[in-house]
């Protein structure tokens, strides 16, 4: 049974670069927004659920999944809202630990944006958490994708405070530096759940 990390932050804080890092070491991933993808492909289960529920309006001409239209006929409905998480979370939990079954690596990162939030890390052996302050969220966020601070802000005001994720992470990265920093913390951190590793597997 693999030793399961649970990487988590707030948007923007650096939860893929430092994933990534991981994974140049031979760690593998298991990533909730990948899997929330796949749980709604075409020809899942998931999408097949959706389609009996919803109707054919929630299918593009591809056969793909319209977001936008599945958005808007949740958006004002919370009983449908409901069905529709009721429908998801646990297929995404469901396949997020088959994939972390299947991992050959001495342990797996499991990259989930809102662990705390979901109650994940009641799935994971120990929680790591990217830190950066709010004001480097805006900065890097905005870099990267291009969006309003306002849009920014909202989103991480959905989000679970730094100070409420802080009290709940058992290991920290402080990403307020450059990436040297970042790997040399990565580097330890390795090691660490190596030792984690082995020693639960025993
Ligand atoms: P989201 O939740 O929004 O998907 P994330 O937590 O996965 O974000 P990343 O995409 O890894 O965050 O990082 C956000 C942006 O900040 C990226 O453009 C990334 O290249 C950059 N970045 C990450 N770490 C650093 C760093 N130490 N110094 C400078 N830029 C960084």
């Amino acid at each position: 049974k693999p030793f399961i990390v649970g990487l988590t932050g707030g948007i923007g804080s650096g939860k893929t670069t430092v994933a990534n890092l991981f994974a140049e070491k031979g760690i593998e991933l298991v990533d909730a927004d990948i899997v929330a993808r796949e749980v709604v492909a075409q020809g899942s289960i998931g999408l097949e659920s959706i389609k009996t529920h919803f109707g054919v309006e929630v299918i593009s001409a591809n056969g793909e999944l319209n977001r936008q239209a599945l958005r808007e006929l949740v958006f004002n409905d919370d009983k449908q809202r409901q069905w529709l998480n009721n429908l998801l979370h646990p297929l995404i939990r469901q396949t997020m630990m088959q994939q972390v079954a299947q991992a050959q690596s001495e342990y797996v990162i499991l990259v989930v944006p809102l662990l705390f939030e979901n109650g994940l890390d009641s799935l994971v052996n120990t929680t790591l958490v990217v830190d950066i302050s709010p004001t480097l969220q805006q900065q890097r966020s905005a870099k990267r994708d291009n969006t309003s601070a306002a849009a920014i802000q909202k989103i991480i005001n959905s989000q679970m405070s730094r100070e409420q994720r802080l009290a709940k992470a058992q290991y920290v990265i402080d990403n307020q530096g450059d990436v040297t920093k970042l790997t040399q913390q990565v580097n330890q951190l390795h090691q660490h759940f190596l030792i984690q590793a082995k020693q639960v597997n025993s």
